[in-house]
């Protein structure tokens, strides 16, 4: 049913309560785009970002502003915070100071190696998980001098190079990694090379992939090309638009890959001409009552009876579309013929009887 895939072995991190690596589930995070000192804003963000299944966050930090503001955001938020910082190391000793689980660093744009030393060694004292980010975008100089392009061959160097500065230097190793490029191959590169290196965790995602259609594309290639060769520890999927997509989408490539489910799989035909119910709304209306639903199912919505019935057998519960009817499968047989009006709440309620027979299948997302 699902390709067999060995997990690249890794050290286990905690990004406050939630580990990342080693034997834990593949971590799914993503990003809000609010300002932090809009608290009510991001915390709504968040608030629709944990119902969709994301377990870490992050938040940008741009400014003073935006550090002050990081308290109470740490405080409300129910799941662990990461702070993204630039250039400024100061914000970063206050974002740690603030709470917040970890903070990703970009070490091409900090220029003082002084100041990040110290800031690393205050999230030491805070256990604050580092994510040590390097973006093709943003290489150190020197690196780029020596490659001349911004190559998987530079991101892998640069982020060898911060590791071990971080574990011999600071004696820290509360770490993960991402070596991000907007180019999805030359991301695997990056990641296959360094993952030959070193054992910390990997986040995984293509940078600055664009909206849901090319972005889910784009993130899809890279992601599941690692994650079947093992790697990845935590993923992002990067995409231009409202953030809780980028949950979704992280789920679908997880449950195709036979990794990790957390919302109802739903198996749907694309309608033709000898279709007879409106199939698409139908489709949408159970699509968006999934995405709500955390539960290890599978349910089908076809449209007639040529693929319909095949299909809606082989899910828990299923519907072959009719002549403006639709017949109700549960579970492998027919439990009803309805109109297609009422074919929608019957289904719903043929879902809800399978879920109480089957408690087993609901998922707690936390585990
Ligand atoms: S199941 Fe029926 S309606 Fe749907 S695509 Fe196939 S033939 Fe067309």
């Amino acid at each position: 049913m699902y390709p067999k895939i060995k997990r690249r072995p890794t050290r286990k991190v905690w990004v406050g309560n939630v580990s990342v690596g080693g034997d834990s589930p593949i971590r799914v995070q993503s990003m809000t785009n609010t300002s932090t000192t809009d608290l009510s804003a991001t915390l709504s963000q968040i608030q629709k970002l944990v119902e969709a299944g994301c377990e870490i966050v992050r938040v940008a930090i741009p400014d003073e502003k935006a550090v002050n503001a990081l308290k109470d955001v740490v405080k409300e938020s129910p799941i662990p915070v990461i702070a993204d910082l630039h250039f400024a190391t100061s914000l970063g000793e206050k974002a740690v100071k603030a709470g917040c689980a970890g903070i990703r660093i970009n070490p091409g744009t900090f220029k003082n190696k002084a100041n990040l030393e110290r800031l690393l060694k205050v999230c030491k004292d805070y256990n604050c998980c580092v994510r040590i980010g390097i973006n093709a975008g943003s290489l150190e100089p020197e690196i780029l001098k020596k490659y001349k392009t911004p190559s998987y061959r530079a991101m892998v160097e640069s982020a060898l190079r911060w590791v071990e500065y971080v574990v011999e230097k600071i004696d820290y190793y509360n770490l993960k990694v991402s070596l991000k490029s907007s180019n999805w191959w030359e991301t695997v590169k990056a990641y296959l090379a360094f993952s030959k290196k070193s054992d910390f965790p990997l986040h995984v995602g293509v940078t600055e992939a664009g909206g849901l259609i090319p972005g889910t594309i784009k993130n899809t290639m890279a992601i599941s090309y690692l994650l079947l060769k093992g790697i990845g520890d935590t993923l992002r999927v990067s995409l231009t638009g409202d953030p809780t997509e980028e949950v979704y989408v992280a789920y679908e490539i997880l449950r195709n890959l036979g990794l990790r489910a957390l919302h109802p799989e739903i198996i749907a035909c694309p309608t033709c001409g000898r279709c007879e119910i409106d199939l698409s709304s139908l489709y949408q209306k159970v699509e968006t009552w999934a995405k709500k639903v955390k539960a290890d199912i599978k349910l089908a919505v076809m449209g007639c009876v040529v693929n319909g019935p095949g299909e809606a057998k082989m899910a828990d519960v299923g519907i072959a579309g009719g002549k403006g009817v639709g017949v109700i499968f549960r579970e492998g047989k027919i439990v009803k013929k309805v109109p297609e009006k009422t074919l929608l709440d019957e289904f719903f309620k043929e879902v809800e009887a399978f879920l109480q027979a089957h408690p087993e299948r609901v998922i707690n997302p936390r585990q």
